[in-house]
């Protein structure tokens, strides 16, 4: 199996996608974005990768050896195929990793806000052990760069569901998803020491991709293959 999240470097996309923007769907010029899909497989050293296009729901999608290259509205994908590599793609969203070592399964996740109340991470786990008989205690996550509490400003109304994880600051309200999704993945049994947890802000980190800070901008990928 081999991993990794990508930042905005090494591409070909010019400002604001500059440069190794992975999306075609945020005004970047199409070409570019093949360029640089082509750079990131080279990268992670597969020849084909499959993208989604990303809804803020929680369908999930099993990637079999017929999936093309792009996978309509769905926010998660699984696969037990060699060679595959799934992608994520975000700017602030978490990209969640999945992997278990023992049925050769791979997954990712679109978590957000909205994701996240959907219990999208937790689903996935679901079919993984539904769908590719794996065993929760052998299932390891990996969670990229995310915007964090320091940034992750919300209204009122965007805290149901997390009040147990907001914060108020000089009469700002800011959310923590990422301990959200870490607790509920905790309490259907992954184990503490498989979550791998980026503490790094993208809203904060001039290295990612970010929709806070930015607005109009790229989207950087994680990605995972066997
Ligand atoms: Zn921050």
């Amino acid at each position: 199996m081999r991993y990794l999240f990508s930042d905005r470097f090494g591409g070909v996309s010019k400002t604001p996608f500059a440069s190794l923007n992975l999306a075609l769907h945020v005004g970047d010029n199409s070409q570019d974005v093949k360029k640089n899909r082509e750079l990131l497989a080279k990268k992670i050293e597969t020849d084909r990768l499959v993208f989604m296009e990303q809804v803020h729901k929680d369908h999930i999608e099993i990637v079999t050896d017929t999936t093309t290259q792009e996978v309509l509205k769905t926010d998660a994908m699984i696969s037990n195929i060699k060679g595959v590599g799934l992608c994520v793609m975000v700017a602030d969203c978490i990209p969640i990793l999945f992997y278990d070592s023992f049925k050769e399964v791979i997954a990712v996740a679109h978590a957000g806000r909205q994701g996240i109340a959907l219990n999208i991470a937790n689903r996935v786990i679901e079919s993984m052990i539904y769908n590719f008989s794996s065993k929760v205690e052998n299932i390891e996550i990996f969670m990229g760069p995310s915007i964090k509490s320091c940034c992750y400003e919300v209204k009122k109304d965007a805290i149901k569901g997390f009040e147990n994880y907001s914060y108020a600051r000089e009469d700002k309200i800011y959310l923590d998803i990422g301990e959200k999704c870490i607790e509920d993945m905790l309490k259907i049994g992954i184990v503490p020491k498989n979550i791998i947890y980026s503490s790094t802000c993208t809203c904060c980190n001039q290295k990612y991709f970010s929709y806070r800070r930015d607005g109009k901008t790229g989207r950087f990928c994680g990605v995972i293959t066997l």
